[in-house]
Order: structure tokens, then sequence, then C-alpha cells
């Protein structure tokens, strides 16, 4: 087999499309040989040789290594010099390249090939003994430390490495001398340096640093295949989702050199601005510099261009204005790659005595703002296709796009303070407070503020409302109050465990910093940091007219429709002007926080503890003209397009009041003592409310319950008819296990309709009547239950809470562990499980249709934004997705995608 790939002259063995075999960097290196590019000549060592190393107990395949010398003569063929030779010496470098980049994880050695023998050849041919000098005690350097130190897997005392003692050897040195920094070493001095080192060496890892060219390069292929399984790369393989079982190619390359004086340079650049997105040469470079200075952050590099020139960097000296006539070059080249890759790249360049020489190129990576400006314009510059330019954005990026985030500069410096679950994306700052009442007050004299509680309850509702952002102590993802926060767009972190809150004092303490009311933070909802004081903040850009277009351009390829879960007349416009079609979530009790009044909440507590059928239809008739103007309000706001209303959900106990104050409040009312109400409440108390009295079981329970709201629809709807419009309600019942719970109810929608028509003398009110699927029989079962419903909506939290018979607000306990020891790939209530709860939405959709072929089936659960589960939706034949208004975008992006 073949095992070693050339590359270099007019001609390469690779090319860009086998990244696979060759990694990134090898098939690129390819691809610039192809396309004419002046790339030092080399060869690539194959993946495969990687995952062969490992297999085969460390040991090669035996053919490799005749094909590496083969190789490596074509390379001095080509640069006419010989690895070893003493009067005429070719270096190498020896770099790891995977397929997926992993920048800075693995390891790369410069300079391999030099001795005392070879160096007295490069001396001749280049008139340049400093640099030769430093080069070979670079080499001692680096080489040591990665192949004779980590490689060899020994591991020094913190400090004790055999580089810090090498370092400590350079400074021991300049102090003698009496030298400020590196440069003032001269040509001699270095080569003392380096038989200090050698010494420094044998004395440290009790070895010799190896003369031999050969056994250095070898040493060095070896420590690239080790670097694969080296702690970094693991970790990182770990977070990006990299199999460990691709391996590593080794690129073997002839050296060029940016060291050489000051007609030399190295930088690094990418073909537009990855920030922003803007089409201009974007880059920086040093002078006289060697390999990774540059991305190392050694030395300040200086922008590329004189466009590119900030504030910050407008005194620095441009390559463009340094050396115009390499830079005019670069330009071409990096134009030209852009239109042979057709993206954006990413490119690593040395320039050797005003020779340039191109080291690297590979697609760049980018934020969501640029990414979905690049993707518009290469459109418009017809460079890539309209799927082209869908498929280029993530799904994710586009959350930058709509929501303020921190100014990236000022969060580099900030001092932070805790960490925890980034639940809601953006970034937010303002002043500390403990209570809502005291987030609404303190929003309500203009203040901005961020609640911080140990946990969030329906009750905290208005005071999630009023404040910029949320921060919990406990909690997780799909907790309560990430699950708002999202929906509204707004920067929230749960489940950050070092913050202990003293509500007496007002104060809260987390890792070793005393923070009280007032006190100003900022929150990286992305990343779940939270920061001490204010920090700038960058705007989003909703009305970014690329945003808008990509938005457009997404709507022409996919198939899905796209709901919301909306609740208030706001938040059905808010999702209206993301581009919803329709309402697939209304939860009607939701209506009954977040209200100016208190009115409709009490009502409703009345009627929950009402013992007598009597005295709950009189609460339900105070309740009944509440409902209808909330339900008006929202039909009329998604006019023409659906809204399914959802009958009330959540166990009763949910609404009872907790404070003595408001009980006694409601027993006034209800005309009964505390004593007697507050056996009421007691008996409401259930053991596991989840699974306990809620959904359709109310209904059946309470009848009259389902009557009032189905009645309070019907009119809203009949008045809007009247007024010219064109309501169109989707009756939803939750909770349903079994086909008889729906028919009960459908038999009250179906009275209920005929009473309303007859009332205002409609023919009829055009409506449809449904489910939630969201109980594994319910799906099991879907067959028997569209005799039923005209439309199903999977809920698939709670049919992932109940697929699993996981509790969704006690994961915190264990699913972290799950995580962590791979028991489960990904948190099932994040990205739907698609083996097996998702195997119950299959059921489901085939069961239901068989029965009724032209049964509506959608999603409401918090899935229903998730990129991944989308495209599954959009597999298994649904016909929308519904989710929160601020994930409306990211829906309509990867349905279009989906459909590509
Ligand atoms: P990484 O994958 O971490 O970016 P590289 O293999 O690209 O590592 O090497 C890092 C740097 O070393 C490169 O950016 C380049 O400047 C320098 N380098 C690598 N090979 C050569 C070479 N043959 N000649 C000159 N410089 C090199
Ligand atoms: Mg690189
Ligand atoms: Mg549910």
């Amino acid at each position: 087999p073949k095992y070693v790939y050339f590359f270099g002259g007019k001609k390469a063995e690779g090319k860009a499309d086998m990244k696979e075999l060759l990694g990134g960097k090898g098939a690129n290196l390819a691809e610039m040989v192809n396309i004419g590019l002046p790339v030092p000549a080399g060869f690539t060592i194959t993946t495969e040789v990687c995952t062969a190393y490992y297999k085969n107990n460390k040991k090669y395949p035996k053919e490799l290594k005749q094909q590496v010398l083969d190789a490596l003569k074509k390379v001095e063929n080509e640069m006419g010099a010989k690895f070893g030779d003493k009067d005429n010496p070719l270096l190498v470098s020896v770099r790891s390249g995977a397929r997926a980049s992993m920048p800075g994880m693995m390891e790369t050695i410069l300079n391999v090939g030099l001795n005392n023998e070879t160096r007295e050849g490069l001396i001749k041919k280049t008139n340049n003994p400093r640099f030769v000098y430093d080069s070979h005690r670079r080499l001692i350097q680096m080489y040591s430390d990665v192949v004779m130190e980590k490689a060899a897997g020994i591991e020094p005392e913190e400090g004790k490495g055999v580089r810090q003692q090498l370092e400590a050897e350079l400074e021991k040195m300049k102090e003698a001398k009496g030298y400020q920094s590196d440069v003032d070493l001269t040509a001699d001095d270095l080569k003392e340096l380096i038989e200090i080192y050698k010494a420094k060496v044998q004395e440290v890892l009790g070895k010799p640093f190896p003369e031999d060219p050969m056994e250095q390069l070898w040493g060095a292929i070896a420590a690239v295949f080790q670097s694969w399984m080296g702690k970094r790369a693991i970790s990182y393989r770990r977070f990006e989702g990299i199999p460990d079982d691709w391996g590593t190619a080794v690129n073997v390359q002839s050296m060029v050199f940016g060291n050489m004086g000051d007609t030399s340079a190295t930088g690094v650049a990418f073909t537009r601005n990855p920030a922003t997105g803007e089409k201009y040469f974007y880059g920086e470079w040093l002078p006289n510099a060697q390999g990774e200075d540059v991305v190392a952050g050694i030395r300040t590099p200086n922008p590329i261009n004189e466009i590119g020139k900030s504030e910050h960097t407008k005194h620095l000296p441009s390559l463009e204005t340094a050396m115009p006539k390499v830079y005019k070059e670069l330009l071409g080249y990096q134009k030209m790659l852009e239109k042979h890759y057709r993206d954006m790249l990413d490119i690593e360049f040395t320039i050797q005595e005003g020779k340039l020489y191109m080291l690297q190129c590979r697609v760049g990576k980018r934020n969501g703002p640029a990414a979905v400006k690049m993707a518009l314009d290469m459109l418009q510059e017809k460079l890539i296709t309209k799927e082209e330019a869908i498929l280029r954005v993530n799904p994710a990026q586009l959350d930058e796009l709509l929501h303020p985030i921190i100014d990236p500069k000022a969060e580099t410096t900030a001092t932070m303070v805790a960490k925890g679950l980034p639940a809601g994306p953006g970034g937010a700052s303002g002043q500390i407070v403990f209570s809502s009442e005291e987030a609404v007050k303190w929003a309500k004299a203009g203040k901005r503020v961020i609640l911080v509680r140990e946990e969030t309850n329906p009750e905290d509702i208005e005071g999630m409302r009023a404040a910029e952002a949320i921060l919990t102590a406990r909690g997780g993802m799909t907790s309560h109050a990430a699950l708002v926060a999202r929906g509204w767009g707004k920067c929230c972190i749960v489940g950050a465990g070092s913050i202990k809150i003293n509500f007496k004092d007002k104060t809260m303490t987390t890792n070793g910093y005393t923070l009280k009311e007032g006190d100003w933070i900022t929150l990286n909802g992305t990343k779940g940091v939270v920061y001490l004081g204010e920090l700038p903040m960058i705007k989003a850009a909703e009305e970014n007219p690329y945003f808008q277009k990509l938005m457009k351009l997404c709507d022409q390829f996919r198939r899905l429709k796209i709901r919301t879960n909306a609740d208030t007349p706001e938040d059905a416009s808010k999702a209206r002007s993301f581009g919803a079609e329709g309402i697939g979530l209304f939860r009607t009790e939701h209506m009954f926080y977040g209200k100016n009044s208190e009115e409709p909440l009490s009502k409703l507590r009345k009627m929950i503890v009402s013992k007598t059928e009597d005295e709950r239809r009189k609460a339900l008739d105070e309740l009944f003209p509440y409902v209808k103007a909330d339900i008006k309000g929202t039909l009329e706001a998604m006019d023409k397009y659906g809204v399914t209303i959802r009958t009330l959900d959540p166990p009763l106990h949910e609404f009872v009041p907790h404070s003595q104050e408001e009980r006694e409040k409601l027993a006034k009312s209800l005309g009964i003592t505390l004593e007697e109400l507050n056996e009421r409440a007691e008996s409401l108390h259930e053991n596991n409310p989840m699974m306990g009295h809620r959904g359709v079981r109310l209904g059946i329970t309470f009848p009259e319950v389902t009557e009032m709201q189905v009645r309070a629809i019907f009119e809203a709807a009949a008045e809007l008819i009247k007024e010219g419009k064109k309501p169109f309600p989707e009756i939803m019942i939750p909770v349903v296990s079994h086909v008889n719970e729906l028919k009960h109810q459908y038999d009250i929608v179906v009275r209920v309709h005929k009473e309303v028509c007859e009332k205002f003398g409609l023919k009829k009110i055009p409506h449809l009547t449904g489910t939630m699927i969201e109980i594994p029989r319910a799906a099991l079962t879907a067959n028997k239950i569209a005799e039923y419903a005209q439309f199903f909506s999977f809920g698939t939290n709670d049919l992932t809470q109940m697929g699993f018979g996981f509790s969704r607000d006690d994961i915190g306990g264990f699913l972290p562990d799950y995580l962590e020891k791979k028991i489960l790939p990904e948190d099932p209530f994040q990205s739907i499980d698609q083996e097996g709860v998702g195997e119950l939405m299959k059921i489901g959709v085939a069961k239901g249709r068989a029965t009724r072929p032209d049964l509506k089936i959608g999603i409401c659960g918090e899935h229903g934004g998730e990129p991944k589960s989308v495209v599954f939706c959009h597999n298994i034949g649904l016909d929308y997705v519904s989710c929160s208004p601020f994930r409306v975008p990211i829906a309509r992006l990867a349905a279009a995608q989906a459909a590509i």
C-alpha cells in the first residue's frame, strides 16, 4: 500500500479532497502545489499509518521506511540540497495535520536535520552564521521537549521540564553578558549556548541529543504520531466530537526561513475578515521571525495592510508598505485561493529573503455575523450557489446575530466570578437584585438589573421579564428559568453552583467575592460565565439586512412550516417579525402570570380551591372574560395563521398561593375561613405532580373547566369573524394517553361549537381539534387517537421525560454524569433522542396517518428550535415545528438545510 504522498514542484500526488487520508494540512498543501503556488516541497505520511501505529503496538508498517526514503530523495532533487549533507544540507519541518483542524493541539518540529556538521554547510550556503546557530538552538529546545521528553512519556515536575531548564540557561547567559533581549546574542554566544544545551539535555534526560539527522527525522515523526494521543489533543477531540480513530497525518516539508534578516518574515492571514465578514484581505505578520511566533503570541504582530489597521495598530508597519512587491504577490495568491476553494480561507506564509512561500491554507473559522455576510456576499459574487450559501451558516451561529454580545476585547481582560450552564445566549450587564419584586421596582425606576436567585418558579416571572438577565445557583438547561429566558431571547445562566445567596443581608458570595444588591455584573449567556462590573456590549443585528436576506433565501427551500410557542400578543408579534407562520403552542395557564392585573390569577385560584361544582362554575364565569380577551388578542395578532391553544395543563397546586397574606385574601374572596382554605389546598397536594392530576385529567374530572375554555376560544373567534377577520383556532388537549380521554373532550368541543354558532348566528367557526402526543402510550395507540384528533403535536419535553422515565426537574443529579461517562451521547432534552423517543414519534406519525391520511402533525417541545431535531422532524414527515420566538430564524435555516 501507498503510505507516502509527495508534493512539490508543479505536481503533487495528493489533492484537496483527500483529507481523510492526508489530513487537512497535507491535502491542502498538495492542492496549493497543483494550482501552481510556491510551496516548499515535502511529503505526507498518511493517517492510515497513524492508525496502524496505534494498532500494532507503536510499530510502523514495514513498507514505510523505504517509501519515506524515496520521497525524501524526490524532495532533495526538487530543492537541490541533501538531507544530512555536510556541504549542502536540506532541513525539514515535521508537522502534524489531522482531518479536522485541531489548531495548536499537536506538535510540529522545525529545523530538523541540523547538527554540528550540517550547520557548517548551511553557514557557507547562507553566509549567515547567526541565523544558523539560532535555528540550531531552537531545534534543540523544541526537539528535546517534544520528542525526547513528551513523546517518551516523561512527566517532569512542575517547572522542571527540559524546555524550561534550557530557557533558564539562555537567561543565565544573557544575564552574564549583560544583554536585554535575545537579539543581542551574537553568533558566538549562540554557538556556545548550543554546547551548554547539549550538556543540559544529557544531564536532565540522561541521553545525548541525537546528532544523526535520520535519527532526528524518525524521532520527530514518532513524536507527531504520539501527540495524537497527547492530553491536550484528546480533550480537544472530546470537546469537538472528533473520533479518536481518525489519526493524524505527518507532513515532512523543506524548511524555508523567515528569520534570515529584515527581508525575511512570517505571517498568518484570512481572505476576508473572520470577525465581521467584510471583504478585504486581513492578517498579521512579523519581520525576521520563525514559525509560530505570530500565532503563539510571543511577539505582537503587525497588521498586514493599511486597510486592516486599527486605532491600536496604526503606528505599526504593514507588509503592504514594507515589502510592496511581496505583498502584491500574496494578495494575488489569496484571491486565487478563494476563487479555487470558493470559501474564506486562513493561510500561513513565510518570506525568505524577499521570496514568498505558502505553508498552509484551510477553510477559516468565523463567527455568526461573518458567516452570514460571507455566504450572501459570495452568492452575489456568484462564487457559490443558493444551496451552498444556506449550508454555509451553522444554525446555532444565528443566535449570535439575535442577541447583544459582550465586546470580545473587553471580555478578555474581565474578572470572572462564577460559571454555570449557558441557558440563554447573548450578553447582558446590570445591577444585582435578589427578588422578583425588587427587579420590577428597579426596572420601573429605569435601572438595568440582573435577577439572581437560588432557582426560579412561576411567581418570579415578572421579575424575570423586568430583568436584563437571570442568574440562578441551581437548575439545569431545561429548568424553568432557562426555558423562559430562551423564549424571550433573554440572557440566562443557571446552575452557577459557586453562588451562595444571603437573602437577609442582600448579598451573595462566589469564589471568594462578596457582592451586594446594586453591584454591577455582566453575564455571557453563550458561555455561561459571570464577570465583575459592567462590560461594554455590541449590538445585535436584528435588522441586519444580510440576516433578512438569508431568511428569505431559506424560505425558498424549506418544506417544514415554522410556528412559534407564544402566550401573549407581544410574543406573537415578535415571532411574526421573525417569520413565524402561526402559533404551535399557546399555553393557557401562562396568561395568569406576568399580568399587570392580579385579577385573572385570583379568579383562577378561586376556581381551583372551589369545592362544589356550583362554586366552581361561579368562579369560572368570573374567569371567562379574561380568558376570552387574551385569546382574542392572540388570534387577532396571528390573523389567518393557525393558533394552537392548549387547554389548562399544569397541576392545580402550582397555582395555590404560598404566602399567608395571599391565602387570607383568597379565603376572604371565597367567603371561607383560612383553615378551610388551607385544608382545601392541602388536599390538592400530590406526590408526583408531573404524573398527577393535570392536563386532560382535569378536563375529565371537571368538564366545566374545559367547557369554559372552549367557549372562550369560540366566542373570541366568532367575534373576530363578525369583525371581518379570519381567526383559526386549533384546540389542543394535553396529556392524553387513551383515546377515550380525547373522545370525552371532543364531545365537549362539538357541543360548545354548536352552542356558540347558534349564539352568533354562524354556520360554523373554522377550527381543528387535536391532541398532544406526549405520553408513550399515546404514540403507540396513535391510530385510535387519530379517530378523534385532526392534528397531533408532539410534546417532546414530556415524551422524553416519560420515554426515559427521567424527571425533568431532577436530572441535575445524574445527567451530567451520564454525559461525562458517555452513557448518553447528549442531553435528550436538548436534542431529540432519535433512536428511542424519535422511534415513538415515527410510530405516532405512521399510525396516526394510517387512520387519517391528512392528519396535520407538528412538534411543540423545546426541540422544535434545535437544528438537529428540526432535520429529524423534516425527515419523518412532520408538517411544522414550533419553537420559542427567538428560535424561529434558527428553525427556518435548519428546515431549509434539511430540504437541501
Ligand atoms: P499548527 O498545525 O499548529 O498550525 P504548523 O505545522 O502549521 O502547526 O506549524 C506551525 C508554524 O511553523 C507554521 O505556521 C509555520 O510558520 C512554521 N513552519 C512549519 N513548517 C515550516 C517550514 N517547512 N518552513 C518554515 N516554517 C514552517
Ligand atoms: Mg498552522
Ligand atoms: Mg406536556
